[in-house]
């Protein structure tokens, strides 16, 4: 583009008229000072404090074009934006099989009978979980993790054959359940599992997401030993048997919905991108909520967290509108 072109583009951005600003202290000069040698200004403050409004001002004083960009990048030094993306771990990992004393009903007999109740088979299977306890998971330095046990596998399981055989025979005279057991599962918080922004555009122009997913090595070492111990236990109780098979790479990317993390909550700022009620960090009147604040995941289903959260940062919003 030649120069008058430019110049003709450029004109539409002039402020012909002057804005109404009063200066709160010598920011006008500083300004002006500053300009005159072209020393780069950064001007900091909460959002309303009027720092557009004095920059819209600047530049119809010093007769300058102001460009205004709309941003999709991080605008935090932190660069925290989108960064420590969670999800659950969960895969199925083998078969259990359960015994029962003669004559008791034991928890799987229950849930049996709960889950014909319920009657809502093709709509929604209810399953058991088994947790480790607080003092075994700080002693072996695992992360959450829970094992469940879902009605059979359909057959076509490679395993099938051999846990049936073990349902019909008897076990030490005990009748014998079986389950397919899945494990849902922390994954320690991971800077370099984001989601960002890409260059390709979607059907109404905005740029798509990518959500790049990292599992660390320990996700999987800390899911496997708990599952082992789970396994030891349940043979040692003399309650059953679990059989465990490896999880495949492609298992481990299997998303359950529980998203969370990209804008985590800290106290400080160079930790996380909103404080302990969810405002972001330099604004004042700028708030999130829901999963994408948690610092850790643990295994459990994320809803009541997000709510219990939700509630205490309405309280905490009442209290400043009310500025007690
Ligand atoms: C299939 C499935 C099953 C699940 N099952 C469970 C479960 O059993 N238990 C459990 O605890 N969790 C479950 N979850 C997870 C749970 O649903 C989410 O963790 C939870 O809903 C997240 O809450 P949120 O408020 O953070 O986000 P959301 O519930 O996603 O709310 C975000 C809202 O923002 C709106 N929104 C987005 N963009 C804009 C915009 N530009 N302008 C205006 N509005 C916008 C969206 O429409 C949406 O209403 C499940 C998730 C899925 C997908």
């Amino acid at each position: 583009m030649n120069a008058p072109a430019i110049d003709k583009v450029i004109e539409q951005y002039r402020i012909t008229e002057e804005p109404y600003y009063r200066s709160i202290g010598d920011e006008v000069q500083t300004f002006d000072a500053a300009y005159a040698v072209r020393m780069p200004m950064m001007l900091k403050g909460p959002t309303g404090c009027g720092k557009t409004r004095f920059v819209e001002y600047m530049a119809w004083k010093l007769g300058k074009p102001l460009i205004t960009l709309a941003c999709n990048e991080d605008m935090t030094a932190s660069d925290l934006v989108g960064r420590y993306f969670m999800e659950h771990l969960s895969y199925f990992v083998g078969r259990m099989t359960v015994t029962s004393p003669p004559g008791t009903q034991s928890f799987q007999e229950e849930y049996v009978q709960q889950r014909s109740k319920q009657d809502l088979a093709g709509v929604c299977d209810f399953f058991f979980g088994f947790g480790l306890a607080r003092a075994p998971r700080e002693r072996h330095r695992l992360l959450g993790f829970s094992v469940n046990a879902l009605p059979p596998a359909p057959s076509g399981d490679a395993t099938a054959g051999a846990v049936e055989e073990l349902v019909t025979s008897p076990h030490q005279g005990k009748p014998v359940r079986s389950y397919s057991l899945g494990v849902i599962a922390e994954r320690a918080p991971n800077p370099n599992s984001r989601v960002f922004l890409s260059d390709e555009r979607d059907a109404l122009g905005s740029r798509k997401i990518v959500v790049d997913i990292q599992p660390s090595p320990c996700d999987r070492r800390s899911a496997h030993k708990g599952l082992r111990l789970f396994a030891l236990e349940l043979a040692r109780s003399g309650h059953g048997r679990a059989q465990l098979q490896e999880a495949d790479e492609s298992q481990l990317l299997f998303l359950m919905g529980h998203h969370m993390g990209t804008t985590r909550m800290a106290d400080d700022p160079a930790r996380g991108v909103a404080d302990r009620n969810g405002r972001v960090h330099g604004m004042s009147n700028l708030y999130l909520a829901g999963s994408s604040l948690f610092v850790t995941g643990g295994f459990a289903n994320p809803t009541l967290t997000i709510i219990a959260l939700a509630l205490r940062q309405a309280e905490h919003i009442k209290r400043v509108r009310a500025g007690t």
